[in-house]
């Protein structure tokens, strides 16, 4: 069945010629019939939001973990900024914006539990085996472990959503993302040093002025304040977080508007051979880089999250050894798939699906010291 006439006609009025047209999508694996109304990147947003992985993020943390309060930002809430800002600037830049959001929702859906402390304990886990990277998991779940057809695994992502997630994991591509997918990597940047400022200082890890001291806070700080003049407090914070935002939307939609008024006519392929990729200006990219090297040694590194990042990282190499030595604790699912891939693998894909309290939970009622073996 051909594309819905609304989503071609749709698209060719609004888009531009370098944005991905559905259209010209190399489709999916196992061909579908196309739906009246709904275009292929809407269907693949769809998708997405329904998996288990994907409402599982709301159990896993981003920067800070659950029992340091409810305020701050998890793995679903930053997803959902991300996808904001990413269709913000898909629209700005009459990019493809279902594309653009099905990319988003998608980006972070491979994290396992306990952030980057959770992926970096699974990688040294899983070094005989390839290691572990929370890119390379996204497509594991897109292509395997989602199972909501009877036909075949996976959720038959389109082939542009499927390949835009594969050069999150190659490195050294000759060739760029197409620029939705670029979009959505300025969106994950300008979110998360945005975002962790806003939880830093709620969480009371740093102050206002110490971020202050930086450029791009320093320069937020003041034109929120020539504004307001009495503004302190969690409402400057609150001005702050808007004014982080929007001063880094305004300056990557101005560098790549100002690029791509060069090549109109170009198409999304065209675009991609050429040097240019959506993100900050050189100002802007040293303003974020001072930033980000603050967040890293005062808020990445902070005593509290050190000391989580240490905890779950043995929790989590002691659940792995536990399953290896009892796999029979492993639910069926991943027993079979054990067959498959390596009991190792199994595993660790099992461990990575845990949100961060239900890993708790399991070690705790199987692995703890004291904890009762199963079957006992
Ligand atoms: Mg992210």
């Amino acid at each position: 069945m051909p594309l819905p006439a609304t989503t071609v006609e749709r698209e060719s009025s609004i888009l531009a010629r370098y944005a991905m047209h559905s259209a010209d999508s190399r489709g999916r694996k196992h061909p579908e019939p196309e739906q009246s109304y709904r275009g292929p990147y809407q269907r693949d947003r769809d998708r997405i939001v329904h998996t288990s992985a994907f409402r599982r993020l709301s159990g896993k943390m981003q920067v800070f973990t659950g029992d340091m309060g409810d305020y701050h930002r998890t793995r679903l809430t930053h997803t959902h900024e991300v996808a904001s800002i990413a269709r913000t600037m898909g629209r700005a830049l009459r990019l493809n914006e279902d594309l653009v959001e099905a990319l988003a929702l998608f980006h972070d859906i491979g994290h396992p539990p306990f952030g980057h402390a959770g992926e970096d304990a699974l990688n040294e886990c899983l070094q005989e085996e390839g290691g572990f990277s929370h890119n390379r998991h996204g497509l594991t779940i897109a292509e395997e472990l989602e199972h909501p057809y009877p036909n075949f695994a996976g959720l038959n992502l389109t082939h542009e959503v499927l390949e835009m997630q594969q050069t999150r994991i190659r490195k050294g591509d000759p060739s760029s993302p197409l620029l939705e997918a670029q979009a959505v990597e300025a969106a994950d940047s300008m979110t998360y040093d945005a975002h962790d400022c806003d939880d830093a200082i709620k969480l009371k890890l740093l102050t206002m002025e110490e971020l202050a001291q930086t450029s791009l806070v320093g320069a937020a700080v003041a034109a929120v304040k020539e504004r307001f003049a009495n503004v302190t407090g969690d409402k400057l914070r609150r001005a702050i977080q808007r004014e982080l935002l929007d001063r880094q939307v305004r300056d990557v939609l101005a560098t790549a508007g100002q690029f791509l008024t060069t090549c109109e006519d170009a198409t999304a392929e065209e675009v991609r051979q050429m040097a240019f990729r959506i993100g900050p200006s050189p100002e802007l990219r040293e303003q974020k880089q001072e930033l980000e090297r603050l967040l890293y040694s005062r808020v990445y590194r902070h005593p509290r999250l050190l000391e989580m990042r240490t905890g779950a990282q043995a929790r989590i190499h002691q659940m792995f050894d536990g399953y290896l030595a009892r796999p029979e604790l492993l639910p069926p699912l991943y027993r079979q798939r054990a067959a498959k891939v390596g009991l190792k693998r199994a595993a660790g894909d099992y461990l990575a699906g845990m949100t961060d309290r239900y890993c708790d939970q399991q070690f705790g009622e199987h692995f703890a010291t004291g904890s009762k073996p199963q079957n006992a």
